[in-house]
């Protein structure tokens, strides 16, 4: 029976976290994170171009001046790091909850792979569950996906960059499959085939997948050395490698997120606080079970139009009293949100945990 193994790849992340949550109104147009180019004088890199932008011949590492001679009506916005990791965070939440045993390998902020060999028997076909995870990671975190699907995760990440953006791309089962689909690409379509490696083997004539297909480990020895049998193998989509989650082992924090059924109306004040003490509950319940307590609580807030917020506090001692964290977050809330807006989303998140010390029991002492 074939693994089945998602590669999923957000598109044009950091533009996107800007297009969709930080500015809606950029939607649409060309946008660069980047610092201002000053009318084309301005210094630094564009950090992440949006697919408008790199129909302008835009491109993330090109120094926004030149961006700016290419589209001089592109936005310019500076990137807010804090924005693109609660992003990632609420995209790699959804991931789990569709993974085999909630396992994660997170590639980057903004790639992870994720086995779904189990979870594809409830589905006709593997990419009828990639459309209902893009779809998920669209409705709760407005960010756009591109997966792609086969029997590994050497393969699976080559078909993630087959079609993007918003792509869905399968591979396989069987070998046949696998290799014609690899064929024609160039070398360095496999993950870790870098520059240099690229330029070893064009030197020896070598441009294509495929012609390292056909290739035996002695053949390719004087360009690649060492690296020959695991190139041997990458090329013909060969990839034993299991799935490791390589999520934080020790939790760093708790954390419940609820959005409402319909935007709340910012007025609803007793309503909004009603929906945080029940997250609190919940939390503080997780605390107890776990033998927990916190430092700092944060809170997140979505609006209507998608903007999101964080903030937090922290007091010295630890806690795991429920009416502290109570009172820490509905605090919170009631003096950062912005009270014309109607709200779509509540988070609440506790961190800076440490273990509760056992207790000592009077009676020891008699
Ligand atoms: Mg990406």
């Amino acid at each position: 029976m074939a693994r089945w193994i998602m590669h999923v790849d957000m598109d044009a992340f950091f533009a996107s976290v800007e297009q969709f949550r930080n500015h809606p109104e950029l939607v649409g147009r060309p946008v660069c994170v980047g610092h201002d180019p000053k009318g084309g004088n301005g210094r630094g890199v564009v950090r992440a171009a949006s697919y408008e932008a790199r129909a302008k011949g835009i491109h993330a590492g090109m120094p926004v001046s030149k961006a700016y001679r290419l589209c001089p009506d592109a936005a310019f916005v500076d990137g807010t790091f804090e924005s693109y990791s609660i992003a990632s965070d609420e995209f790699m939440d959804v991931l789990r909850e569709f993974a085999d045993g909630e396992r994660i390998r997170r590639a980057s902020i903004d790639e992870a792979y994720i086995e779904v060999t189990q979870r594809c028997e409830n589905y006709e076909h593997p990419t009828a569950l990639a459309k209902e995870i893009q779809e998920e990671i669209w409705q709760r975190t407005r960010l756009p996906c591109s997966i792609g699907i086969a029997p590994n995760m050497a393969v699976a990440k080559v078909a993630t960059g087959m079609n993007k953006p918003r792509g869905i791309t399968f591979v396989g089962p069987d070998q046949t499959t696998i290799e014609k689909f690899l064929e024609p690409l160039p070398v360095d379509a496999i993950n870790g085939v870098g520059r240099k490696t690229t330029q070893r083997l064009n030197e020896s004539g070598i441009e294509t997948l495929g012609q390292i297909q056909r290739m035996s480990i002695p053949e390719l020895w004087p360009a690649m050395g060492r690296g020959s049998v695991w190139l041997f193998q990458r090329a013909r989509g060969i990839d034993e490698r299991p799935l490791m989650d390589n999520g934080p082992r020790i939790r760093k924090s708790i954390s419940k997120d609820l959005t409402f059924m319909e935007d709340i109306e910012p007025d609803a004040v007793d309503y909004l606080h009603n929906a945080i003490r029940k997250m609190c509950t919940r939390i503080s319940d997780r605390l107890k079970q776990k033998a927990l307590r916190f430092r700092t609580v944060t809170v997140k807030m979505r609006y209507d139009d998608f903007i999101t917020i964080q903030r937090s506090k922290s007091i010295p001692v630890e806690t795991d009293d429920t009416r502290i964290l109570e009172r820490m977050a509905v605090d919170i809330f009631d003096h950062k949100r912005d009270p014309k807006k109607p709200v779509r989303l509540v988070g609440i998140k506790v961190s800076g945990l440490s273990e509760t010390p056992e207790q000592l029991y009077l009676t020891e002492f008699l």
